[in-house]
């Protein structure tokens, strides 16, 4: 409608592509959009074009065979029909009692942040009232949206009562498309049902903060090991996902955090006082990681655009530790060591399931194409920056400032 308010996140990038738009052919622009629709179809298509598929990603991410079928056709079905899939997948793998777990887990995180604000030099206290308030009231959603748990199916069958796979496969795929679009476009103009994950499925793992709506999500399948083990000790937990749990608590609290209050409302909370502040801190991070290069490709990383992640992951790496510290205060003698593993302390533990959660391989060509898209650093660094500039790294492994990973000009905005 002509009175529709339509809010755009990001007015630069629709700046820029205007630009870019007009300068291009009618002819190229219905290139494009024809050959992305093609490239992500192209999966579901006989074998002449997925082979050309391949030559294309053999030169994009290096990689020289096909992904096998099996993959390819339950990541389809995870994709068109995400949330039943969620529901045998929960039904047959998640423990019931993780959420318990994972939920006292985020709120001795979420405690530690608040002892964070609180102590930081940087932030006014006009600022930090408004900073604690918001983080006791982030919502942590974990696992799945409430209704799989019931044996209930009514919402299910209704959201997928269209759903009908009995013509042959490409028209099969096309009417899921349609479908899903469908369903997307019903949303618009009715208010947001809390309720529903719509943007992350039980099934993916990953973990998100939805500024707009002040939650933050954390899927069954990320709930897993080596990130999560219910029975596991409580060290590797805090190492591997309490470390993304504080990473996911800091995004509401940096450049894109502080434009959103508790409600998830555009309304910005801080001062200029404690902006200017912040600004300083954030400035040494991004140098920090403008320092830094991926070896294998000789690129260097990008400390301005990976800046948000880079504060995010320095500070969830402290949440986790300090959360973990005070665990471990009142649950005395109760983490167990591993076996073959017990000549390290169980902070040394910790920090060693941290770097292990992030062991990556990358071709030359995926980790070319990694550094010029994504604003997370690539692994190496998000282990590397937040250890180099945490004092209790130092502690735990006698390392000394200046040597080694270890920074003499600690970058600190938690
Ligand atoms: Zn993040």
């Amino acid at each position: 409608m002509d009175t529709d308010i339509v809010i755009v996140t990001a007015p630069k990038f629709l700046d820029g592509i205007s630009s870019i738009i007009n300068q291009q052919s009618p002819r190229t622009i219905q290139n494009y959009m024809i050959w992305k629709f093609i490239i992500n179809q192209a999966g579901h298509m006989p074998r002449r074009f997925r082979n050309i598929v391949q030559q294309f990603n053999h030169v994009i991410l290096g990689t020289s065979t096909a992904e096998s079928r099996t993959i390819t056709c339950a990541n389809y079905v995870n994709t068109v029909m995400g949330l039943p899939v969620s529901k045998l997948y929960i039904d047959e793998y998640f423990d019931k009692n993780t959420r318990k777990e994972t939920t006292e887990m985020i709120n001795n995180i979420r405690n530690t942040f608040i002892t964070m604000v609180n102590r930081s030099t940087w932030m006014d206290s006009k600022s930090k009232i408004i900073a604690i308030k918001k983080a006791r009231a982030i919502k942590a959603k974990l696992g799945y949206p409430d209704y799989l748990e019931s044996d209930d199916m009514t919402k299910l069958d209704k959201d997928f009562a269209e759903y009908n796979f009995n013509l042959s496969y490409m028209p099969n795929v096309l009417s899921a498309m349609q479908l899903h679009s469908k369903a997307s476009l019903q949303m618009l103009r009715y208010p947001i049902d809390s309720k529903e994950w719509s943007d992350i499925l039980p099934t993916n793992v990953n973990a998100i903060h939805r500024l707009s709506a002040n939650e933050i999500l954390f899927p069954a399948a990320i709930l897993q090991t080596p990130l999560f083990d219910k029975d596991a000790p409580k060290y590797l937990n805090y190492g591997g996902i309490g470390y993304i749990m504080g990473h996911e608590i800091a995004h509401g609290f940096g450049d894109e955090g502080k434009a959103y209050d508790l409600n998830g409302n555009k309304v910005s909370w801080w001062t200029n006082a404690t902006v200017n502040a912040f600004n300083i801190r954030k400035n040494c991070i991004v140098e920090q990681y403008n320092n830094y290069t991926l070896a294998q490709v000789n690129l260097t990383v990008n400390g301005q655009k990976t800046k948000d992640e880079n504060i995010a992951d320095d500070a969830g790496l402290k949440q986790a530790f300090f959360a973990y510290q005070q665990w471990a205060k009142t649950h005395k003698n109760v983490d167990k060591k591993l076996p073959g593993l017990t000549k390290y302390s169980t902070e040394q533990m910790f920090f060693m399931n941290f770097g292990h959660t992030w062991c990556t391989k990358m071709t030359n060509e995926a980790a070319h194409s990694y550094i010029n898209r994504e604003v997370h650093s690539p692994e190496q660094f998000r282990v590397r920056g937040p250890t180099s500039n945490f004092v209790e790294f130092n502690r735990v492994f006698g390392c000394i400032t200046g040597q080694g990973n270890s920074r003499v000009n600690k970058c600190n905005v938690w």
